[in-house]
């Protein structure tokens, strides 16, 4: 929620823990990129929950200030999704790698696209699993040689837009981490947009993925909101840009529709209902129940 009475400055998500991550990662950019849309929003750190998945992204968890969790492997999306619903003044942004949201945790995926949680996804696509030293992921490249495939994967890479696009989303967009404004600029429309909003950041990892480093996307990436007479209310133009990852890839945002409800405006039980479930648990007496596991 955007505070009306205080003005959220930069220096309001600082933390004086020490970066750890390797020269040049693409996860710099992300996070400032990430920082700077919360502070254009004027969402105050106590308005914002921000839930992190294991993996090198996640290692900023405690880079940044205000409300965090930091979860197990694929598992940050329903975490994320239980606390969006258990209080919905706080605003939810959930952050995971490709190895972890497209491997371990591809269900969880799935399950947010289709119920349409009232959360913000930001899936940090580096093409390998770097903090376990360069680890072939479902998006590494076939050609690719990894830690643990040295002669390439042989196996086609999971295209993650036509992969999100088959599941009828909301919200569905894509930046690259060497462009900070872009990843500020798409991360504050995907917070905006009520519902599930899914952001594909193309990630640098210079140390593993030699493959695909800034300067690669750089000369192939351009804005869908550069084309003129684009409409990204028309899923079938979405999936039809998002298919090219080797020469002109799309970024901005390609897909939504704001009309699908979101998770919590189809629970009928709740309508009329003003209290928040998190206050209604506080006083729910739980004993009886566990009597059962005595
Ligand atoms: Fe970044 Fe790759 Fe280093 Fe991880 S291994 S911190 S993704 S450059």
């Amino acid at each position: 929620m955007a505070c009306d009475n205080c003005e959220t400055k930069f220096s309001d998500y600082y933390s004086e823990n020490i970066y750890t991550w390797c020269t040049n990662c693409g996860n710099y950019g992300i996070h400032a990129g990430v920082k700077r849309a919360l502070v254009d929003l004027n969402i105050e750190p106590r308005d914002v929950l921000l839930c992190f998945d294991i993996g090198c992204h996640g290692n900023g968890s405690d880079k940044i200030g205000g409300y965090r969790f930091h979860g197990l492997h694929g598992r940050v999306i329903p975490f994320a999704a239980g606390a969006s619903i258990a209080n919905l003044k706080v605003k939810v942004i959930a952050f995971g790698g490709d190895g972890g949201t497209l491997g371990e945790g591809i269900n969880h995926l799935i399950s947010a696209v289709r119920n349409n949680y009232n959360i913000t996804f930001i899936l940090h696509n580096n093409l390998n699993y770097g903090l376990t030293l360069g680890q072939a992921s479902p998006t590494t490249k076939e050609d690719m040689r990894m830690n643990s495939s040295p002669d390439g994967t042989n196996i086609e890479p999971l295209h993650v837009m036509r992969f999100l696009l088959s599941l009828n989303p909301s919200f569905a967009a894509r930046s690259f981490s060497g462009d900070v404004k872009h990843v500020q600029k798409t991360i504050k429309q995907a917070i905006q947009h009520k519902g599930f909003s899914f952001v594909e950041i193309f990630q640098s990892c210079p140390t593993y993925n030699k493959q695909t480093p800034h300067e690669w996307y750089q000369e192939r990436v351009f804005d869908v909101d550069e084309l003129v007479g684009y409409d990204n209310t028309d899923i079938k133009k979405a999936s039809e840009i998002a298919e090219d990852l080797e020469n002109k890839i799309a970024i901005g945002v390609l897909y939504k529709n704001p009309s699908k409800k979101e998770f919590m405006e189809i629970q009928e039980n709740r309508v009329g209902i003003e209290t928040e479930l998190v206050d209604e648990v506080r006083n729910y007496d739980v004993s009886e129940f566990l009597e059962a596991f005595k």
